[in-house]
């Protein structure tokens, strides 16, 4: 890549334990994961699997599915066998469909132990998991804490979520189950980053990051760049996901982004463009939007620059894989790893992209 990583791009991941969530390392120096989960009716198998697919197809390591009904449990074993990736049984209290959905084939259960009632009721939980090669995310939320702990401390804040995540991971640790992953959100950037960062300090368990409900498409994406980013760019943080009310392909879509802005991750075809203005020598706008649909099916990481003028153009250019410059008279500059390359016309420029990063990504794939 014409992107190198240098010292002052390097984050020093935090150092965690490796767990496995079906065949996907999570933790350790295994690539930060990016998750999402299914808004269809987890009985409604076809739908879900759909949606499994079309995640799993724009990157999804990882998908959470709710399980809140037998019903939902039955569905999970059909998509779990359909499913390209590890599925997530994500189960509130009821420790039944926790041993229902191990038995299912879910990868990992998504559940606090803490929350399902006796001593008893977890030792069931956990020899079903470690029966079924499932692990474990406990996920603790702010706007679920133990009374309890809201009682101690008055209001939900980073000791109290870091405290229930303790004593979760004390009644698996008290049942000899180590598989497990943990996670800490708010929908509050700031509450969300004290918590994560004093839970990392306290346990060396991966950690899977997320800013619960953060909004829309546009606002959670800006609120969870922020959050989650601050963190991974710190160094925590071994799989994640972000919050949208959305399509789910959009927080696969959004994870990706924020991972590969940080050098953490590289997936397809990262294209750099200039905002335009009265200098562009060509509609760059729609020339990126149409770009990014007509690229959406390459892999291979490669970086594109789409720059409206010599202004900016050649030194953005150099630091890509290949670059259009808008010129005047219709045409402009193509760049070639970071040199002039050739002429060519604006209105062919589009194709003549698409053709060269087709060719070089299966150049790559074939060595
Ligand atoms: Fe304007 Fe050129 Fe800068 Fe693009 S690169 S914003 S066209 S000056």
């Amino acid at each position: 890549s014409h992107n190198p990583i240098r010292p002052w791009r390097d984050i020093a991941r935090r150092t965690s334990r490796q767990i496995m969530v079906g065949n996907v390392p999570v933790g350790g120096d295994a690539p930060i994961t990016v998750q999402t989960m299914t808004n269809t009716l987890t009985t409604d198998v076809k739908a879900t699997v759909e949606q499994v697919q079309r995640a799993a197809g724009a990157g999804a390591d990882i998908v959470r599915i709710s399980t809140p009904d037998e019903a939902s449990t039955r569905a999970l074993r059909q998509i779990v066998a359909e499913s390209p990736v590890p599925i997530v049984a994500d189960i509130h209290f009821h420790y039944r469909r926790a041993i229902e959905a191990a038995e299912a084939g879910a990868a990992c259960l998504r559940i606090n132990p803490g929350n399902i009632g006796d001593a008893k009721r977890v030792a069931e939980v956990v020899r079903a998991a470690k029966d079924h090669n499932c692990s474990i995310r406990i996920g603790v939320n702010a706007g679920s804490l133990e009374r309890h702990l809201l009682e101690k401390y008055g209001e939900p804040c980073p000791d109290a979520m870091v405290e229930s995540g303790l004593d979760h991971i004390k009644l698996l640790q008290d049942n000899d189950f180590h598989e497990f992953k943990i996670s800490c959100k708010a929908s509050d950037v700031f509450l969300a980053a004290a918590a994560y960062q004093q839970l990392a300090e306290a346990t060396d368990a991966p950690i899977h990051l997320g800013i619960t409900e953060a909004g829309g498409l546009v606002a959670g994406t800006v609120k969870s760049a922020i959050g989650l980013g601050n963190l991974l760019w710190s160094g925590i943080g071994d799989t994640i996901r972000v919050s949208l009310s959305a399509d789910p392909v959009e927080e696969v879509k959004v994870g990706y982004e924020i991972l590969k802005s940080l050098g953490l991750r590289t997936r397809g075809v990262q294209i750099i463009s200039c905002p335009t203005c009265a200098r562009q020598g060509f509609d760059v706008i729609k020339t990126v939007e149409t770009l990014e649909k007509r690229l959406e099916h390459i892999k291979t990481p490669m970086s594109l620059s789409i720059i409206g003028c010599v202004v900016n153009g050649p030194g953005e250019a150099l630091m890509t894989d290949f670059g259009f410059t808008g010129g005047g008279a219709g045409a402009g500059m193509v760049y070639v790893a970071g040199r002039q390359s050739h002429k060519m016309t604006n209105d062919q420029m589009i194709d003549h992209i698409v053709e060269l990063v087709e060719g070089r990504a299966a150049e790559l794939e074939a060595a």
